[in-house]
């Protein structure tokens, strides 16, 4: 298949978008088409890597990667994805616990699906391909995870020195000789400028061959629609009924996975986007008008985003705001909301949910009690409670058990360097490192 630049550049293969990234006119790539489904045609699809070679398998005609999608699936799928029910009075629930991965939250999906990919487009090459990535928190840590100790590539992570949690912090710095990890002493801003510097560089670009893995990377998007696939397939096989979904939305990455899944003919019904404080989406869906804005702080974190980037996706292959209103549901959840949810869960789940989580049970206990009762709701759980334990545990009143997960990253030695937020120090760090 082939993909476009949501700004209208010519197509490129599957192969070039994943190794661009980003379009060259400063577009995202979407297909030139979604292909069709019938559930019938997962009949004999038994588990979520076997349900994500059917559904990706269009996506992939015409690329190198063909033959080896589902050895990228096997490796892309080697922890479990669990839809656990949840005791509740009120209608049929479910919890899609996406938190069971290498550092304990989605994103380990995506990058583990685009390093699975990466690695193998650039097996040959005869230099090592340079992975760029400026992280609030969670994306670096899943980055570096996904590509600690692959053939042919190296990471750089940038991080903000002190602005990220004492258990983030270690999942950025616990890597192998091919991962580099720099305390930037400044705010991600910095971090995400110094990136863009560093690829407009000449002459760190004829020295080291530079690619970039943040979530705009259609390799990040296409594996996270599996998960929505499969989820949908099984209840869908168990009840008959079509689920809803309510995802915690930030770069709106996820939610335009599980949008896809659907357009694509998932057993999928309503799907409700809850955001954080940062309101761009919902204000997008009440005036008709996308006025994105700087970010604001909250304690779901890894959401705090004023721009939505996949918001240029998601109009290019359905409509404005007038079309998306119809079609998705969106609740601002803010910070006293989410620690109040937090209670409210562990008092009725018995176990504790992350604040990202926390917008999407609050925004499901929001709906209507008909709307609640009438479908059957899959409430996505982006990360595990125990990466913020110093917000969760307080809240709860008690520890959250450490997963095994994140207790053999936690155990493993770290190590990183701090530079000022200039390009000449993150050069030198880079030849220090790398040679
Ligand atoms: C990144 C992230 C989100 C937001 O996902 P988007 O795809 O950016 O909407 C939500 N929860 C957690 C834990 C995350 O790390």
């Amino acid at each position: 298949m082939q993909f476009v630049s949501t700004r209208g550049d010519t197509p490129v293969s599957l192969d070039e978008a994943l190794l661009n990234g980003i379009a060259g006119d400063g577009g995202l790539y979407v297909p030139v088409e979604l292909p069709s489904f019938s559930v019938a045609e997962f009949d004999a699809a038994r588990t979520i890597p076997e349900v994500a070679a059917v559904l990706l398998r269009p996506f992939f005609s015409g690329s190198s990667l063909i033959g080896e999608l589902d050895q990228i699936l096997a490796e892309t799928f080697s922890f479990p994805i669990p839809l656990t029910p949840l005791p509740t009075n009120n209608g049929s629930a479910a919890l899609l616990e996406l938190y069971h991965g290498p550092t304990a939250a989605f994103k380990d999906i995506g990058a583990g699906f685009l390093a699975a990919c990466l690695t193998r487009l650039e097996g040959d090459a005869a230099a090592p391909l340079t992975i760029l990535v400026a992280t609030s928190g969670d994306t670096g840590g899943a980055v570096a995870a996904a590509f600690n100790q692959r053939p042919g590539m190296r990471v750089v992570v940038l991080f903000p020195d002190g602005r990220v949690s004492a258990r983030q912090a270690h999942q950025l710095t616990c890597w192998s000789d091919n991962v580099l990890s720099i305390a930037v002493q400044g705010a991600f801003d910095d971090c995400q400028a110094l990136v863009k510097s560093v690829l407009a560089d000449a002459t760190l670009a004829s020295k080291y061959r530079f690619s970039s893995a943040n979530s705009i990377n259609i390799g990040r998007l296409l594996p996270q629609s599996t998960y929505y696939a499969d989820a949908s397939l099984r209840h869908h096989a168990e009840t008959g009924n079509k689920p809803g979904f309510v995802i915690p939305t930030g770069n709106l990455g996820n939610a335009l996975a599980c949008i896809m899944a659907r357009e694509m003919g998932l057993p999928i019904g309503p799907i409700l986007l809850a955001t954080n404080s940062n309101r761009t989406i919902p204000e997008y869906f009440e005036t008709l008008k996308w006025i994105p804005r700087a970010s604001v702080q909250t304690l779901a974190s890894a959401m705090d985003v004023g721009d939505p980037s996949n918001m240029e996706r998601l109009r290019s292959m359905l409509g404005e705001a007038d079309v998306l209103r119809e079609c998705l549901g969106v609740l601002s959840v803010d910070d006293e909301q989410i620690e109040s949810e937090i209670q409210n869960d562990y008092v009725e789940f018995g176990f504790a949910t992350c604040p990202h989580t926390a917008t999407a049970t609050y925004a499901w206990r929001q709906l209507d009690a008909d709307v609640r009762e009438q479908n059957d709701w899959i409430l996505v759980a982006t990360a595990h409670p125990a990466k913020f334990e110093t917000i969760v545990e307080p809240l709860i009143g008690s520890a959250v058990p450490l997963p095994e997960e994140l207790s053999a990253i936690l155990s493993r030695p770290s190590r990183s360097v701090s530079i000022h937020a200039n390009l000449d120090a993150l050069a030198n760090a880079m030849a220090e490192h790398f040679g």
